[in-house]
């Protein structure tokens, strides 16, 4: 049976350079694996209380019972205790990771404990290597990290590389993993997490194959899956233009945070909107492993090699709507080549885009307003739309020369904190936003998602489809909110891809489960869904957080949502009831 593989977890302790492996069919049978299973490993290994760049603050990586079986089941979730909220760290990420780690046998790989000098992490199936990383640490391109390490470890079947670069080294609160050069585990710190464990990269490699008990069926359920990832109109345009499709919508609606959402309409989005984007700079696509769609479109940016004439180099540059919002619009560049450029240098210092564009556009909004001047700056005249100023910028962030860079490497929350401005400070639950100024939904999705992410629970989209004559109630958006995010634990349980979340509807989960080795009944798949985020909530909670006292920044009320109108007592309101809804007691 393929669930049998799937349960096996690998316990990496890197203190002691030692392995073990368990079986867990307890977690992967009452959970379905992924976020499920990451989250009970993760109340199991991370002690109360720990601080996240302790030791003891485990990485978890976890995969699901489709992965590998079916196309668009092509995440990874990775779990731990996140030190730029203090509570729990989720990211998902794709490339080859998630195949890797089921084809090396394995449903979660759970990795504890710190070593003096860098090291890699090296597993082959049921062999694990500690390999020496020193020449490797302090590497200024982390895309370079991985094409040495890909010289260097040959492996036959599915590899992947998940490294970090300098922003991992120095603990940037927001230092991302990158995984086949174009994926990240970008949110929450797993960088700086592993930097703290001088680990620099995690490479897995597996060639084993998933068994299939009744094949027939599961063809018919393959078939259908794939058609309706190629044939239907579902997944259009995430190949065709990819998530910068909706930088013009956006724009168009005023739902675009421009300049540190001063204004939600940016006269320049037609110069880094998707369709501009694919007309003068799509190089190509690429895909996770086991994805039909390919929403990854790179940029090809020519550019001249180290000023001398007629010598030129060409760079691929991943670009997507989070990216053109975070590094475009939120710190005004219209200009194509200097976003490029700023993308460019955030990937290969390897920090979460989103996080470093509203940390970017706070620090900018503070040196306009005289609140910091070129002390604090360390001489760089922040401005709007200026590409070169903001790369040079994110270069301090991850060096850290001065307390305000080390403030800003922590987040705009805590650097607003410590300099003021937390009414412009664009952070959620210590996590900063995503590009949807949609009205009062999009807020609470931040504010109300275990991790904080627009991802959550898609609340954005809550605006845009319900809320455009602005009739719903607080209650009702927490409602819709919270029911959604229970549905996406379960997606999360499979590891799928989001954007395929219009195919795995709960009977094709259903059926999809049912041949993968797990039957279960869509009532059954339901209840794991409700219980997961309930375990994702006690966790945040055993950690510190509480909804009493979130900080929402004024800014979101100061500049009109294309939705409804809505004011601090009515968020407030509707966080009392999610309070109530989640916890019970009110
Ligand atoms: S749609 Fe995009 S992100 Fe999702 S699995 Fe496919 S390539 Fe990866």
């Amino acid at each position: 049976m393929s669930m049998d593989m799937l349960s096996n977890v690998l316990y990496i302790d890197l203190t002691k350079k030692r392995f073990h492996i368990k079986k867990r069919e307890d977690i992967f049978f009452n959970y379905i694996g992924g976020a499920g299973a990451a989250i009970q490993l993760l109340k199991e290994e991370c002690p109360e209380g720990v601080d996240p760049y302790s030791p003891e603050n485990p990485i978890i990586l976890a995969v699901g019972p489709l992965t590998g079986l079916f196309p668009l089941a092509s995440k990874t979730v990775a779990m731990f205790k996140s030190p730029l909220t203090g509570n729990l760290g989720e990211s998902h990420a794709g490339g080859r990771s998630a195949i890797s780690i089921r084809l090396a046998g394995y449903g979660a790989i759970v990795i504890k404990g710190a070593i003096k000098t860098p090291i890699y992490v090296s597993i082959h199936e049921n062999k694990v290597y500690f390999r020496d990383a020193t020449t490797l640490w302090g590497m200024k391109n982390c895309f370079t990290v991985g094409s040495i390490i890909r010289t260097h470890e040959p492996a036959s079947g599915f590899r992947s590389i998940m490294r970090i670069g300098r922003g991992g080294e120095n603990r940037v609160a927001y230092g991302a993993v990158t995984t086949e050069t174009f994926r990240h585990f970008g949110r929450l710190g797993m960088g700086a997490v592993m930097g703290s464990k001088n680990l620099k990269a995690i490479v897995v490699a597996g060639n084993r194959s998933i068994p299939i008990e009744d094949k027939k069926r599961y063809k018919k359920v393959y078939d259908f899956i794939y058609e309706q990832s190629t044939e239907t109109s579902l997944m259009k345009k995430y190949h065709d233009l990819g998530t910068a499709v909706n930088v013009a919508p956006l724009n168009l609606l005023k739902a675009l945070p421009t300049f540190n959402l001063k204004t939600a309409n940016f006269e320049g989005a037609d110069k880094i909107s998707g369709e501009a984007m694919a007309e003068n700079y799509l190089g190509r696509r690429v895909a996770c492993a086991h994805c039909p769609v390919g929403c990854i479109h790179l940029a090809a940016l020519r550019s001249r090699y180290k000023e001398k004439a007629n010598f030129y180099m060409t760079s691929m540059i991943g670009y997507d709507f989070e990216l053109i919002y975070a590094l475009g619009s939120m710190l005004g560049i219209d200009d194509p080549e200097g976003m490029l450029e700023l993308i460019d240098t955030v990937e290969k210092l390897c920090i979460d885009a989103m996080s470093t564009g509203v940390c970017l556009a706070w620090a900018t909004e503070m040196f306009e307003s005289g609140k910091i001047s070129g002390k604090e700056t360390d001489g760089l005249e922040l401005k709007w739309g200026d590409a070169p100023v903001y790369i040079e910028a994110v270069k301090k962030i991850v060096s850290q020369p001065n307390d305000f860079y080390r403030a800003l490497a922590r987040g705009s929350a805590y650097a607003s904190s410590v300099y003021g401005g937390g009414e412009f400070a664009m952070a959620f639950g210590g996590n900063e936003m995503a590009g949807y100024h949609t009205g009062p939904a999009g807020y609470l999705g931040y504010l109300l998602g275990c991790r904080h992410s627009h991802l959550d629970n898609g609340g954005y989209s809550i605006d845009q489809k319900d809320l455009v004559e602005g009739t719903l109630s607080a209650g009702a958006i927490v409602d819709k909110i919270i029911e959604e995010e229970e549905w996406r634990q379960v997606l999360s349980g499979l590891v799928i891809c989001f954007f395929a979340r219009g195919i795995y509807t709960p009977g094709v989960v259903r059926d999809a489960l049912a041949v993968s080795g797990l039957s279960k009944s869509i009532e059954e798949i339901n209840e794991i869904g409700r219980r997961v985020h309930r375990e994702k909530y006690s966790f945040k909670f055993r950690e510190g957080f509480s909804f009493d006292g979130m900080k929402i920044p004024e800014r979101i009320f100061e500049t009109p949502s294309p939705t409804m109108k809505f004011d601090r007592p009515f968020m407030e309101k509707a966080i009392s009831y999610a309070k109530e809804k989640i916890t019970g007691n009110g």
